[in-house]
This record gives structure tokens, C-alpha cells and sequence, in this order.
């Protein structure tokens, strides 16, 4: 077994065990393997692993990976998630080739993003940066800004609304980072209770999954544990 199997297998462990210790069905998070920076020799071991989903932060190296993996005759086709910021400029290549984005922070992305989704594709999944540790540097949007984005963001017919995503700053206090990844949890149950169908609250990393799990996290996006450290700073 290699490396990325074997740290694929303990995450996957680590996943299960904390869910069950909260009383939470493990199959309701869902591990997204952050791939950037790191090479495709690697994301196919984690295919052979069973891996399904996959994050990357840059538009072309990601794009150039969706690409590599579409001319592949796979079992299953990798499911793929842009989860850095995101420029206007760049928004077409993410409609044409991605699956999920993570970091929605304005109308206008979404709209051009909407504009831009092919329309043999389904619609792109979205979800909503909230920029819950208020950081001047961070992005994402304010909580009190989440309802009005969200809907607007409803109304584009082909992106799905499916929750919000939060990077909260690094805290080496575990009750607090708890009571952030709760805050978060509270603004994603505030949302659903005007859009039921939302389903997907992105939070948790290497670092800090088992509190954002255990805080109720459904979607963990985790990059370092799986494929090792990154040399330059992502
Ligand atoms: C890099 C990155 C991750 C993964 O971080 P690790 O600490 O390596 O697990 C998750 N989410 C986002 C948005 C990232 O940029």
C-alpha cells in the first residue's frame, strides 16, 4: 500500500470514529481530498483508493487536471471542487470544469459563473464563504450578508445553492475553534430553515476535522494528511 492509500484509509478511519462518537451516521460527511499543488500520479492512487472527490485551489492546474483525468477510462469519475478564490476573469474555465465551488463571496461571480455553465452540464454546486473568524484579510462574507446572497444566488438557474463553507482562522484553543465551527453550524441550520434543500456545510481540514465534525460538519476538505505537506505556502 502507498502512502497516499494508507493516509487516505486513517483519515477515512478518523472520519468514522469521531462521527460515532457523536451519534452521527459517517456516511453524511463527505471527504474531499485537497489535491493542489501536488501531482496526478497522486490523485490516481487516490482513485484506486476509492477516492471520489477532490479539491483544488488554482484555476489552471486544477483545470489541467480535470482535463487529464476526463481522456482516462475510469470506474469512477472523479468529482471535482474549486475551493480557492476566485477572479472574475477566470470564472469560465471553473463553470466549464468544475463540479462544486466553494468560495461564492459575491453576486457577481455567481452570476457570471451562471451565465458561463454550459448547458448540457448540471447545475454548477454552490456554496457560500462565510467569513466567520472576521478577518480583514480572509475572504467570504459576513454572516448578516448570507441571507440576501443566498437569495439572489437561488434564482440563477444553473447554479444549485447547496450551503456555505467557512476557513476560520487557526486557533490552537480547541474550545475555541469548537465554538466557531458552531457558530458555523448555527448559520448553516439558519439557512436551511429558509432553503430546506440545502444539504452541505464545508468546514474541517487536516488540522481541525475532528471539532468541525463534531460541530456538524458534512463536507471535510482535507489536503496535508492525505498527500503530504506542500512545499510552497497554499
Ligand atoms: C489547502 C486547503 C485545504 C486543505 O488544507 P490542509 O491543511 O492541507 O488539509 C482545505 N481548504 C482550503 C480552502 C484550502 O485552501
Amino acid at each position: 500500500m502507498n502512502n497516499v492509500q494508507h493516509n487516505l484509509n486513517h483519515i477515512r478511519q478518523v472520519i468514522d470514529t469521531t462521527a460515532q462518537q457523536c451519534g452521527r451516521d459517517p456516511k453524511t460527511i463527505t471527504l474531499v481530498a485537497v489535491s493542489k499543488t501536488k501531482p496526478v500520479t497522486m490523485i490516481e492512487q487516490a482513485l484506486h483508493a476509492g477516492q471520489v472527490h477532490f479539491g483544488e485551489n488554482y484555476v489552471q492546474e486544477g483545470v489541467e487536471k480535470v482535463i487529464h483525468f476526463q481522456s482516462q477510462d475510469l470506474v469512477q469519475r472523479p468529482v471535482w471542487h474549486f475551493i480557492g478564490p476566485l477572479q472574475s476573469n477566470k470564472t469560465k474555465l471553473v463553470a466549464e470544469h468544475f463540479d462544486w465551488i466553494h468560495t461564492i463571496d459575491r453576486l457577481k461571480i455567481a452570476q457570471r459563473l451562471d451565465a458561463q455553465r454550459p448547458q448540457h452540464k448540471s447545475p454548477l454546486n454552490t456554496l457560500i464563504q462565510i467569513n466567520i473568524s472576521d478577518e480583514e484579510s480572509k475572504s467570504g462574507i459576513e454572516p448578516k450578508a448570507m441571507l440576501d446572497l443566498a437569495a439572489e444566488i437561488v434564482k440563477l438557474p444553473h447554479l444549485k445553492l447547496r450551503g456555505l463553507m467557512a476557513i476560520p482562522a487557526a486557533e490552537k484553543d480547541a474550545d475555541k475553534q469548537f465554538a466557531i465551527f458552531q457558530e458555523m453550524h448555527s448559520l448553516f441550520l439558519y439557512l436551511q430553515q429558509h432553503y430546506p434543500d440545502i444539504d452541505t456545510l464545508s468546514m474541517g481540514m487536516s488540522d481541525d476535522m475532528t471539532s468541525a465534525i463534531k460541530a456538524g460538519s458534512t463536507m471535510v476538505r482535507i489536503g496535508s494528511a492525505i498527500f503530504g505537506e506542500r512545499l510552497k505556502q497554499a
